[in-house]
C-alpha cells in the first residue's frame, strides 16, 4: 500500500502509536508529515520529510499554525490523522474531580474536533476540493464498551467516533473520508503505566497477547491509502479480540 505523493499531518505522533504511523507512512513512500506533539519528536529528527510542530492540540491556534506551516512546506495537505490523548486518573465516576474531566475532554475530544475541523477546511482548500483526502480519529475500544474507572476518557472516545461518524457524512460528497480506529491494548508508554495489568489484557485477547503500535499504523495506512478508498465512517477495531466477549 502506496502513500506516494501525499502529505500527513499526525496528531501525537511522537510517541507510542503516532510513532508507530508516522514511520509506517515514512515506510509507505509519503512524500511529507508534519508531526504536532506537545513534546519534541527526537526518534524523527534525521527524516527530512518530517516536520516537528510542539504544541498542545487543545487549542485552534496550534491546529492553525501546523495546518499553515504544512501547505507553506508542501502546498497541500491529504491526510490527517487525530491520534494524541490522554487517559487521566482511575476514580469512580462520582469521584471524577471535574478538573480532570475537562483536562481529558480537551485533549481527546476537543483537540480531535479541531484537528478535523482545520484539517477539513485544508482538504476543501486543495485543488482537488478534498477528493483523495482523508482523516483517520484514533479512538479506543472504550469508545465501543467503555472501560470501568476511566469514564472522562471513555466519554472522550466515544465523541471521536461521533466525530467521524458525522464528518462522514458530511464530506462524502466532496469525496473526503473520515474513520475511526479503536485500538486494544497496545505496548506504549500510556499503557505501560499500568504493568499489573498486562497479563490480564492478554488472556483478555482471544489472541493472548498485547498489541504493538505497528499494528494500527498497519491499519491507519490501509484507511489512508487508495485501499480502503470505499472506507467511510468505519469503525476498524484493532484489538486482538479483546473486545469479543
Ligand atoms: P502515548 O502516551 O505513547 O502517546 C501519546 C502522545 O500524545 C504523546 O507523545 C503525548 O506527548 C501526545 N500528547 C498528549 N497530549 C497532548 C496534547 N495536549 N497536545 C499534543 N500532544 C499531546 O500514547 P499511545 O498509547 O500512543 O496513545 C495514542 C492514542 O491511542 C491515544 O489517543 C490513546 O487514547 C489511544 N489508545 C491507546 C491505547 C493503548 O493501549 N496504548 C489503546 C486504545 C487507544
Amino acid at each position: 500500500m502506496s502513500l506516494s505523493g501525499k502529505v500527513a499531518i499526525v496528531t501525537g505522533g511522537a510517541s507510542g502509536i503516532g510513532l508507530g504511523i508516522v514511520q509506517a507512512f515514512l515506510a509507505a513512500d509519503i512524500k511529507g508529515i508534519t508531526v504536532v506533539d506537545r513534546q519534541s519528536a527526537l526518534a524523527l529528527a534525521s527524516d527530512d520529510r518530517v516536520l516537528s510542530i510542539c504544541g498542545d492540540v487543545s487549542v485552534e491556534g496550534t491546529a492553525e499554525e501546523y495546518t499553515a506551516a504544512t501547505i507553506e512546506k508542501w502546498g497541500q495537505v491529504d491526510i490527517v490523522v487525530l491520534n494524541a490523548g490522554i487517559e487521566g486518573n482511575w476514580h469512580m465516576l462520582h469521584e471524577t474531580p471535574m478538573a480532570e474531566y475537562d483536562q481529558v475532554m480537551a485533549v481527546n475530544a476537543r483537540g480531535v474536533f479541531i484537528g478535523l475541523k482545520h484539517g477539513l477546511k485544508a482538504f476543501l482548500a486543495s485543488p482537488s476540493g478534498g477528493r483523495g483526502c482523508s482523516a483517520i480519529v484514533i479512538s479506543s475500544v472504550a469508545g465501543l464498551q467503555g472501560v470501568p474507572l476511566i469514564s472522562p476518557y471513555t466519554a472522550s472516545k466515544f465523541a471521536v467516533r461521533g466525530m467521524a461518524c458525522i464528518a462522514s457524512q458530511e464530506y462524502g460528497k466532496f469525496g473526503i473520508r473520515v474513520n475511526a480506529i479503536c485500538p486494544g491494548f497496545i505496548e506504549t508508554p500510556f499503557s505501560m503505566k499500568h504493568p499489573e495489568l498486562l497479563d490480564a489484557m492478554k488472556e483478555k485477547a482471544s489472541l493472548q497477547r498485547l498489541g504493538s503500535p505497528k499494528h494500527i499504523a498497519d491499519a491507519a495506512v490501509f484507511l489512508a491509502s487508495d485501499a480502503g478508498e470505499f472506507c467511510t465512517g468505519s469503525t476498524l477495531k484493532v484489538d486482538g479480540g479483546i473486545t469479543n466477549w
